[in-house]
């Protein structure tokens, strides 16, 4: 347990907690909406540091990221915990395990052996993945301060329901991250994942303005948010904060709380592709559909081939620092 950072102390032994847009008040032996926090005596502490439930060495593409050192190795991590409750999380048994089961698990593991390990598997970054960062971001943010002066770049791959305060905190040793953006209705993100949208979006708009690389990942479930006209809001959205955001459209499988709705067919996601090239979007995958050709990229000036990929692994990268090697055009990415 640590205290955590953060969060305010108020009248009547309760507190506020800042690191996300719920900004729970909790009262003195509570916990805040991700269960992973608790007020004691005045005080509030993290209840998941420095308590690591997973730990692997994946190929950066598996966040995804696409444009942030393609091929390269990601360390890792997680705790349990998370601050939505979404009906088709797929990592449910550890995202959810605080408020399903009422047990945090996880192996006492320090930020200076993550970065260790890190180091001790080549990885390029360290990835905060799998369940939401932000409800660990005591862990998240040490780890990444060590990591940087390493030399090891940091990644999140959240629900971008972070405060601002939250983003600003970490933003000088976070380089990147991959955001979902789950649908373009409130509807959507208060009945299936127990929040609100407009806090993600303004969490695209401050990682953009900071200057953190940023690729968004949009889940297509079929009948929920595959609608024409809210994809095209997503697009036209991303494409105004910047055009060369890469978006990612991904299949969804039943799993969790969702199970009654069918996968979603290879055909939505070709049209949700083409959705974002017309909205203006520079680059737009398919994702959870290996072999199909929405995995490679496509120079945004010419159409030349530039990186190849079958599933998580890079076959060819033709990029010539960063540039296409046909029409010398910059693409963007963070590329060494
Ligand atoms: S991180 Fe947890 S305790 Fe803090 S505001 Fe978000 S849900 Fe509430």
């Amino acid at each position: 347990m640590k205290e955590a950072y953060l969060y305010e102390k108020l009248d009547g032994n309760k507190v506020r907690c800042s690191l996300c847009n719920h900004r729970c008040v909790i009262k003195d032996g509570a916990v805040g909406i991700c269960g992973v926090r608790e007020n004691t005596g005045g005080t509030l502490t993290s209840l998941v540091y420095p308590k690591v439930i997973a730990r692997h060495v994946d190929p950066i593409e598996k966040k995804p990221l696409f444009h942030f050192l393609p091929g390269s190795r990601s360390y890792s991590i997680a705790t349990v915990g998370c601050n939505f409750r979404c009906v088709f999380c797929q990592n449910a048994d550890i995202s959810q395990m605080p408020r399903d089961r009422g047990q945090i698990w996880g192996e006492d593991t320090a930020p200076e052996e993550i970065v260790w390990d890190a180091l001790n598997s080549r990885s390029a970054t360290i990835a905060y993945t799998y369940t939401e960062p932000t409800v660990y971001f005591e862990l998240a943010l040490d780890t990444a301060r060590i990591a940087a002066a390493r030399g090891v770049k940091n990644i999140f791959v959240s629900n971008g329901y972070m405060t601002g305060e939250c983003l600003r905190e970490i933003h000088p040793d976070l380089h990147g991250a991959n955001v979902d953006l789950k649908a373009y209705s409130e509807r959507f993100y208060k009945e299936q994942c127990g929040a609100k949208l407009d806090p993600v979006l303004r969490t695209l708009e401050t990682m953009v303005n900071l200057g953190v690389w940023l690729e968004v990942t949009t889940l297509l479930i079929p009948g929920l948010n595959d609608a024409e006209s809210e994809l095209r809001d997503i697009a036209r959205f991303l494409a105004g904060l910047d055009a060369g955001i890469p978006w990612h459209i991904s299949r969804f499988h039943p799993t969790y709380r969702l199970t009654t709705v069918h996968a979603t067919p290879p055909g939505s996601l070709q049209r949700a592709r083409e959705i974002g090239y017309e909205e203006g979007l520079q680059y737009v995958y398919t994702g959870n559909v290996p072999g199909d050709e929405g995995e490679r990229t496509l120079c945004h000036g010419c159409g030349e081939l530039l990186i190849d990929r079958y599933g998580f692994a890079v076959r060819k990268n033709a990029l010539r620092d960063g540039s296409c090697p046909a029409c010398g055009v910059k693409v963007p990415g963070v590329w060494a």
